[in-house]
């Protein structure tokens, strides 16, 4: 694979997918830096994880939403490494309620984070990209934004808008040699999906063809592969890796 001494930026990548994502680009040879809300002891723990490998690693507190704060982590970024060659739009919350009791916070937060902080990111890295001739970004989406969830006008969205943001983008870049791609999700198996009620778990456990939910390292698997050169020929895709749930 193509991973040694390159550089990715993986967002909201603490905990979770994205965590998990880091730590198999780390093993493949990959520099990683990534950003995160609170979770600072997690963020120490995973750079200690991903300097054992022998590669470089970064974490910075920055909201994806905050344009300056992105601005000036890629900055940062790119005069230490030069390059930034994968870059994987992760961070995203979920503020689950009916339309009729969601609330304009709950609309902002969640289209902020997911989708603004997609932008914010692709538009800092892409110019970075484009001066280098090569590149790859992978968007993490969700079923959701694919079939709708109901309690999730807002997530789905956002998620249904990281859709479009990947096919767009897709096409301006890739004449520069720059793969933009996407990754639907099911039901996996971190944080985000703990707090769900016991009787709705189980619900969707069934609706599940292969009858469990993902994890976060089979996650990492396949978006390694979209990043990496052998996918080299994929671009604009939405990749569906759900165990079924959305065929
Ligand atoms: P998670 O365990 O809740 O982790 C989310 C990460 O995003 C955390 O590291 C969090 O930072 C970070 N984050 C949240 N808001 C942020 C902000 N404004 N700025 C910077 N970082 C922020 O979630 P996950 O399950 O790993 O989800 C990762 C991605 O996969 C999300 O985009 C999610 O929508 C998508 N997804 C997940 C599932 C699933 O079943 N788990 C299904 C479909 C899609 P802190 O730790 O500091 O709070």
């Amino acid at each position: 694979m193509s991973f040694e001494n390159k550089t990715a930026i993986v967002t909201g990548a603490a905990r979770g997918i994205g965590r998990a994502i880091s730590i198999e680009l780390a093993h493949r040879g990959c520099n990683v830096a990534f950003n995160y809300l609170k979770s600072s002891s997690e963020a120490d723990s995973l750079v200690s994880e991903l300097k054992e490998t022998g590669r470089e690693a970064c974490a910075f507190q920055a909201r994806v939403d905050d344009v300056a704060a992105v601005t000036a982590m890629v900055d940062e970024l790119r005069k230490r490494f030069g390059s930034i060659d994968f870059l994987v739009n992760n961070a995203g919350i979920v503020r689950d309620r009916l339309l009729l009791r969601m609330t304009e916070a709950d609309w902002d937060d969640v289209l902020d984070t997911n989708l603004k902080g997609a932008f914010n990111f692709s538009k800092a890295v892409v110019p970075v990209m484009i001066r280098a001739r090569s590149g790859s970004i992978l968007n993490i989406s969700s079923v959701s934004g694919l079939r709708g969830s109901p309690g999730q006008v807002n997530y789905s969205a956002s998620k249904a808008g990281m859709i479009g943001l990947t096919k767009a983008l897709a096409k301006e870049v890739a004449g520069r040699n720059i793969n933009v791609n996407s990754l639907a999700l099911g039901f996996i198996d971190t944080e985000m999906t703990r707090g769900l009620a016991e009787d709705f778990r189980a619900r969707i456990l069934q609706e599940i063809p292969q009858g469990r939910l993902g994890t976060p390292e089979e996650v990492a698997r396949i978006a390694v592969f979209l990043l990496s050169e052998d996918a080299r020929y994929i671009t604009g895709q939405v990749i569906q890796a759900d165990g079924g749930l959305a065929i």
